[in-house]
């Protein structure tokens, strides 16, 4: 089987470019300044059906499948990396993580409220004091009789303050190491739970991130998902899909850094001439060019090999890996292209350059993908 866009892929390009032309773009950089989260755009895009790629008709999704969801998560990204996020807390992390692993009544709660964006979604596994090293996290669940108690605390996680429910990774057994961690569905408006938001970041300034503290949290006895125990191996399928997810961010980075710069290059002039014809600027955008589609078909080839229902944790990790950079990269050309208006926010590229920085720390930093290729390239991971 052979790998091309659909003419339906292709719609629902022009269905995500047309809603970020002209839905995010009009308000974007005030947005930005008043570093507001606007919910009710999430809502748009739930009625656009963004959050509706993967799961089946039966709780309310269209299982267009991965390409066409990374497809419109580039789409937006090229406008505003903020309004990429949603894709992940609505979609890519809890809804693939209750088809593989949840129970029916997990399912039917969760997946149509999170497809709707009736919910606000959001996924926590990061602490203070642990980052790379999963197993390092110190929350925890104890099973009581009706259920479990949950206290501890999350940092850096995207979606909160704002999030109304929440697949949270913790420990139920200290001792057993990576098999002692468990994941829970849980209420992000609990009794005992605080989403505090970070208000210091130096990006993504339209998407929030906060921490969670849990104190003495009652979670009821469904809200486990798959086995007790099982949570690591449940992390590490759900971030196969919310590292496809960032991917296509950083490819609509990339593509919009390069497509800022072309016109840029068109117009400016300098040495009598406008500066595109310096061969130097072509060499940039050349660089771009390549590096940025490249990254696509890397995020393409991932999405596509998920689709036929195969494992795709290299091919993720090639992908996020490359994108990342490669938007890291653009971002950085673009400015210098753009000369001293690459360091004004009266353009984009000056806002790319800054939310780029995310794509190389979220879902896993770029040494931790890395790591994992190199494992595969050895057989020591197969
Ligand atoms: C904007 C934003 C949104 C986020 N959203 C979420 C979210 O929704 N949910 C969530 O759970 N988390 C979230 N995170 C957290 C993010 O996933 C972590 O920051 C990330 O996993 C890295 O962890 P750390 O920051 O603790 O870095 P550390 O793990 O402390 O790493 C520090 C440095 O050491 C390097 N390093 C660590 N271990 C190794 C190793 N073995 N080999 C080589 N180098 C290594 C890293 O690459 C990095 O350069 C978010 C972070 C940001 C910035």
């Amino acid at each position: 089987m052979e790998f091309a866009l659909t003419a339906e892929h292709e719609e629902m390009r022009r269905m995500a470019r047309n809603f970020a032309e002209k839905r995010i773009a009009p308000t974007m950089e005030e947005d930005e300044k008043e570093h507001r989260f606007r919910a009710e755009l999430v809502k748009e895009m739930a009625d656009q059906g963004f959050f509706a790629c993967i799961a089946p008709e039966k709780y309310g999704g269209l299982e267009v499948g991965h390409v066409a969801a990374c497809i419109m998560t580039e789409e937006i990204a090229a406008v505003s990396p903020s309004w990429g996020l949603p894709f992940n807390l609505q979609m890519n992390a809890i809804q693939p993580v209750l088809l593989a692993f949840g129970t029916e009544e997990q399912r039917e709660k969760h997946i149509p409220p999170l497809i709707a964006a009736e919910k606000l979604g959001c996924f926590a596994i990061t602490e203070a004091n642990s980052g790379s090293d999963v197993a390092s996290m110190k929350s925890q669940a104890v099973e009581t009789k009706d259920g479990w108690i949950l206290n501890g605390s999350k940092m850096w996680i995207s979606g909160v303050p704002v999030a109304d429910t929440g697949i949270i990774f913790v420990y139920t057994d200290r001792e057993k190491k990576h098999r002692g961690i468990s994941a829970f569905m849980v209420d992000m408006h609990a009794e005992g739970l605080e989403q505090r938001a970070i208000e210091t970041k130096l990006g993504l300034h339209c998407a929030p991130t906060g921490e969670i503290i849990f104190q003495d949290v009652k979670l009821p006895k469904d809200s486990l998902v798959g086995e007790q125990g099982a949570g690591f191996k449940i992390c590490m399928s759900m971030l196969d899909n919310t590292r496809l997810s960032s991917a296509a961010r950083a490819v609509g980075v990339a593509r919009a850094c390069f497509d800022h710069s072309v016109r840029y290059a068109n117009e400016r002039e300098q040495f009598g001439t406008v500066i595109g014809q310096h061969q130097m600027i072509q060499q940039q955008l050349a660089d771009m060019y390549v590096e940025h589609e490249a990254a696509r078909l890397l995020v393409y080839r991932a999405a596509w090999i998920k689709d036929q229902g195969q494992r795709n944790t290299l091919e993720v990790s090639m992908a996020k890996y490359f994108s990342s950079e490669a938007a890291v990269r653009a971002a950085n050309e673009a400015v210098k292209i753009f000369g001293s208006y690459g360091f004004s926010s009266e353009y984009p590229v000056e806002r790319f350059y800054r939310d780029a920085k995310s794509y190389q720390i979220v879902e896993g930093t770029s040494n931790i993908q890395r790591m994992i290729i190199g494992q595969y390239a050895l057989g020591i991971r197969k």
